[in-house]
């Protein structure tokens, strides 16, 4: 169940050269503990990161996340590889008040950018650079269903700023679904009242609109609509009809399925990170890698 990720789909989409030798997709997950980035992330890619008998692979680290840890999964699918790199980040905002506690993860973003930099001055002959730039954080929000925090207001600007930041609703299923989308709505409009830019769309440069742009444009108001996505995760499975599933009771006393797009917007999610964006994904982040570079050539000549 939950096996098949779907990135195989990709090859519509994406270079032949870049399929031929594999690609790096690298994933980051930011939020406070206990939001679930541990068990969406074995949600999102179950199949490959849990071995047949259920238990972690060997390569995990442990369960509770004590600095930012990047784990690579080479992956492949009908014969597209991926080669991709998880990386959960201990729960910022554990200490309150503490402005600086999302420097590492910012740290972690910026270095990547520089490792990359430093590889394509020195190493002009070398043909591909192993890629660990960040292509999306998964920025969790606590299902309060008021508003978001004053920390994550500036903890979004800060990632934004930097790099593509999607945002979910973690534990959606303590939420009813009116208060999801009324939650949904509120922080869209916080997000829009404080001008943060977050992806898609974000570093778009205006251009004449042709009908190839038009459907694009569609694609990116849908999505951006359904975001922040609003997220169960389960690495277990309940009996439902018969059928083992995978979910969780609700305090309702019913059960809310991961992968039923009725229940959540877990499928969405999946199918915005291993299918429908993540060329896009790859391609945003050389822009923001650009700028990075721009930032600091220019520091290097002054
Ligand atoms: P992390 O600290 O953000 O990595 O959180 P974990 O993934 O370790 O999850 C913390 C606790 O929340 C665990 O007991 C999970 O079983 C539970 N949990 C994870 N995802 C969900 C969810 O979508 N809904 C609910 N209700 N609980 C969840
Ligand atoms: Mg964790």
């Amino acid at each position: 169940i939950g096996g098949y990720v779907g990135f195989d789909t990709i090859p519509t989409q994406i270079e032949r050269k870049l399929l031929r030798r594999g690609f790096a997709f690298n994933v980051m997950l930011v939020g406070a503990t206990g939001l679930g980035k541990s068990t969406l992330l074995n949600t999102l890619f179950a199949a490959h990161l849990i071995d047949s008998k259920g238990r972690f692979k060997v390569n995990e680290p442990p369960r509770q996340t004590t600095e930012i840890a990047p784990v690579t999964h080479h992956i492949e699918e009908n014969g597209v590889r991926l080669k991709l790199t998880v990386i959960d980040t201990p729960g910022y905002a554990d200490l309150m008040n503490n402005e600086h506690c999302l420097d590492p993860i910012l740290k972690y973003i910026k270095d990547q950018y520089a490792h990359f930099l430093r590889k394509e001055l020195t190493a002009a002959r070398e043909r591909y650079i192993t890629d660990t730039r960040v292509h999306c954080v998964l920025f969790f929000i606590n299902p309060s269903g008021q508003s978001l925090k004053p920390l994550d207001i500036v903890a979004l600007r800060q990632l934004a700023d930097i790099c593509n930041v999607v945002p979910v609703i973690a534990k959606a299923d303590s939420l009813t679904l009116d208060e999801r989308a009324a939650f949904k709505a509120r922080i869209k409009e916080e997000i829009e009242y404080h001008g943060i830019k977050l992806y898609p769309g974000q570093l778009q440069v205006p251009e004449p609109l042709d009908e190839y742009d038009l459907q694009e444009q569609a694609l990116t108001d849908a999505i951006r609509a359904r975001i922040p996505f609003a997220v169960v995760g389960s690495e277990r499975t309940i009996v439902v009809g018969g059928q083992p599933v995978r979910g969780r009771r609700t305090k309702w006393g019913g059960v809310i399925e991961v992968d039923n797009e009725d229940h959540c917007e877990f499928t969405h999610l999946r199918n915005f990170l291993t299918r429908t964006h993540l060329q896009d994904l790859i391609e945003t982040t050389a822009l923001h890698y650009e700028a990075f570079r721009t930032r600091q050539l220019l520091a290097l000549k002054e």
